[in-house]
């Protein structure tokens, strides 16, 4: 029984995701990691890829469809947690295609609701350690101490870079101008569920189960 997680880039939900592989065992299925491997492997197609990611541009869909049912194919027997797809309608009516092709379908999809403005809040709070690379969030996982890594205890925590702040911004921009339809397109259908992503990391768990 399969789920999507449908949201802009900082919503929250990758953390979603991982507590619910581990949890409950679903196969996280990530566009993002699969066209990062894509791009490891030094290929034609990762060539390509990275450059779309560096512009901070969306991949083409023939490029991601094409990851994504090879994906699908290899976790046929577990239930999939879509992340980061699909982005537009044509990406959701490929999903169906290859579902029914396994006989499959979606249970149900999540909609993380959280507006531009919050996010853009959450990107500017968010620091790196210099020394061991730990995240944190100076509003809503700040380190225990002001100004000091839990981790290693470095005193070098810093903002990450304009550009990368740049490329963010772009991709937030992109999902509520294409990403956004796909709501009505499953609430159409009747499997979508709204959730306040702005809510705290446990409160926005307990929406999903309650929903699932
Ligand atoms: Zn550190």
């Amino acid at each position: 029984m399969h789920l999507i997680f449908l949201g802009p880039p900082a919503c929250g939900k990758g953390t979603q995701s991982a507590i619910l592989e581990q949890k409950y065992g679903y196969y996280h299925l990530s566009t993002g990691d699969l066209m990062r491997r894509e791009v490891a492997t030094g290929s034609e197609l990762g060539k390509t890829i990275k450059l779309n990611i560096e512009k901070g541009v969306l991949a083409a869909s023939e490029i991601v469809n094409e990851l994504l049912k090879k994906d699908v194919e290899n976790h046929k027997q577990m239930s999939i947690l879509f992340d980061g797809y699909p982005r537009k309608i044509d990406q959701a009516k490929f999903l169906d295609s290859v579902l029914e092709k396994n006989k499959d379908t979606l249970k149900r999809v999540f909609y993380f609701d959280i507006d531009a403005e919050e996010l853009f809040q959450r990107i500017l709070s968010r620091v790196t350690c210099n020394a061991c690379g730990a995240v944190y969030n100076l509003r809503t996982n700040p380190p225990k101490e002001d100004g000091v890594c839990d981790s290693c205890g470095s005193h070098e925590l810093v903002r990450r870079g304009d550009d990368n702040e740049e490329i963010l911004k772009n991709r937030i921009q992109s999902f509520f101008e294409e990403t956004a339809p796909l709501r009505e397109f499953y609430q159409k259908r009747g499997i979508l569920s709204v959730i306040n992503a702005r809510a705290p990391v446990e409160i926005v768990t307990e929406q999903i189960i309650n929903a699932l």
